[in-house]
C-alpha cells in the first residue's frame, strides 16, 4: 500500500520531492517496499524521516527536517500512506489553495445525515449537512505557516491535535475547504482492504493470453533444468543457455502477452554474456516486464512434453520454482507433464518440449 501511494503520489505531483516519515523500526520494511517502486518513481524519494510516538510529532520531524534542507520548500503537501488513490487534479487543487489561502485541505460533503447524540444514545442534534465536510489529505499549506504553528503547537504542550489543519487552526490560521475526491479513500478496515483491491483490479481491465513453445534436445550430461529446477537425469539438455525448456516457453508467452518480441530478441543466443545462464534471469525479466507496465500476472499454465524423467514427483517444487521467480503466489501457476506415446522426437527421446500459455492483466488506460 505505501509503495502504491508513493507511486500515486509522484506521477500525481510531478515537480515534487518526497519525504517518507516511517516508523524507526520500520527501516528494512521501508527499503524493501521502495524497491518495489518503479526506479525513475523511486529517485524522487529523499531520506526517510523518523516519525515520533503521534501523528503530530511524526509530521513536525518531517517539516523540522525540510527546514533544514539547503532549499526550504515554499509549499509542502501532507499526506497519508494509507490513501493510494491520489491523483493529478487533488494535488493541484491542493497546491493552488495553499498558494491562494497558506492552508487548504480537500472536504467531501457527507453522503448520509449526520446527528449528534447524547450520552444515552438518543439524537441531541441534526447537523446540517450543507455545512458539514469530511477532510481528506492531502493538506496543503504554505511551509513556514504549518511548521511555525507545529513548534506553537508543541510548545504550548497540545499534542492531541489529529490532523494538521487542526494544528493550523490552533495557531490561529484560517483554513480553506476545498473539493476532496470520492475515490480518495482512506484504508482502515479490511473491508477498505476489499474495497481498495477490488478498485485496483478494476483499473487493470486490459486482460492478454500470450502462448509459448521451445524444444531442446538431449546430449551429454546428467541433470536437467526445468522450471529453475535441477533434476537429476542420464542425459542433459543442450543450449546456449541452461537450456531449461520450461522456463523459456513461461518467458516467450510472458512477452507474447505484452506483444514485446520474444526471448531471442531480449536474449540473443548470439550474446556470450547469455552463455550457460541461468534461466531464471529470462524468466524473472519477462514477469519484471509485467510489472513495469503497471500490470500483474494473472495465471500461467505450461505443458512439458517427454517420456523421460518423469516430472509428477517433481510438479510442485517446479511450480514453487516458478511462482518464485516470477514473484506470484503459487495457485496461479500451473504444471502439467505429459509423454508423446513414443511418438515423433519426444517420443524417441531425443528431446524435450515445452508449451506455455500466460494471462496477464495490464492497466485499461488507453487501451480503450
Ligand atoms: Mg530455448
Amino acid at each position: 500500500m505505501l509503495a502504491r501511494t508513493i507511486e500515486s503520489l509522484a506521477r500525481a505531483a510531478p515537480g515534487a520531492a518526497l519525504l517518507p516519515i516511517i516508523h524507526r523500526g520500520d527501516l528494512e520494511f521501508y527499503e524493501a517496499c521502495k524497491a518495489g517502486i518503479e526506479a525513475n518513481l523511486a529517485q524522487r524519494l529523499v531520506a526517510p524521516v523518523f516519525g515520533g510516538a503521534t501523528r503530530q510529532e511524526s509530521i513536525r520531524s518531517g517539516l523540522e527536517a525540510l527546514s533544514h534542507a539547503p532549499t526550504p520548500p515554499e509549499i509542502v503537501l501532507i499526506h497519508d500512506a494509507a490513501r493510494p488513490f491520489v491523483f493529478g487534479s487533488l494535488i493541484e487543487r491542493a497546491v493552488s489553495g495553499a498558494a491562494a489561502h497558506g492552508a487548504a485541505v480537500p472536504g467531501m460533503t457527507p453522503a448520509d445525515t449526520i446527528k449528534r447524540i447524547d450520552a444515552c444514545g438518543s439524537v441531541a442534534e441534526t447537523l446540517p449537512r450543507g455545512q458539514l465536510r469530511a477532510i481528506q489529505t492531502p493538506q496543503a499549506f504554505r511551509f513556514e505557516l504549518i511548521l511555525g504553528a507545529h513548534r506553537k503547537a508543541a510548545l504550548a504542550g497540545a499534542g492531541d491535535l489529529t490532523d494538521d489543519a487542526t494544528v493550523a487552526e490552533f495557531a490561529g490560521h484560517r483554513v480553506q475547504v476545498f473539493a476532496g475526491e470520492e475515490s480518495n479513500m482512506k484504508i482502515t478496515t479490511p473491508e477498505d482492504f476489499a474495497r481498495a483491491e477490488a478498485q485496483l483490479i478494476a483499473e487493470l481491465a486490459d486482460i492478454r493470453a500470450g502462448q509459448g513453445y521451445d524444444v531442446h534436445a538431449f546430449g551429454p550430461g546428467n541433470h536437467v533444468w526445468l522450471g529453475g529446477v535441477r533434476l537429476e537425469h542420464d542425459r542433459g539438455l543442450a543450449g546456449h543457455s541452461d537450456a531449461d525448456v520450461l522456463s523459456h516457453a513461461i518467458t516467450d508467452a510472458l512477452l507474447g502477452a505484452l506483444a514485446d518480441g520474444d526471448i531471442g530478441s531480449h536474449f540473443p543466443p548470439t550474446d556470450p554474456q547469455w552463455r550457460g545462464a541461468p534461466s531464471r534471469i529470462f524468466l524473472s525479466a519477462a514477469a519484471a516486464k509485467v510489472r513495469a507496465r503497471g500490470g500483474v500476472i494473472a495465471h500461467v499454465d505450461a505443458t512439458i512434453v517427454c517420456e523421460r524423467p518423469k516430472l509428477g514427483p517433481h510438479r510442485n517444487a517446479i511450480r514453487e520454482s516458478l511462482a518464485n521467480i516470477m514473484d506470484v503466489s503459487i495457485d496461479r501457476v500451473a504444471v502439467k507433464a505429459t509423454t508423446s506415446e513414443g511418438l515423433g522426437f519426444t517420443g524417441r527421446e531425443e528431446g524435450i518440449a515445452s508449451l506455455a500459455i500466460a494471462t496477464i492483466r495490464l492497466p485499461a488506460r488507453g487501451a480503450l
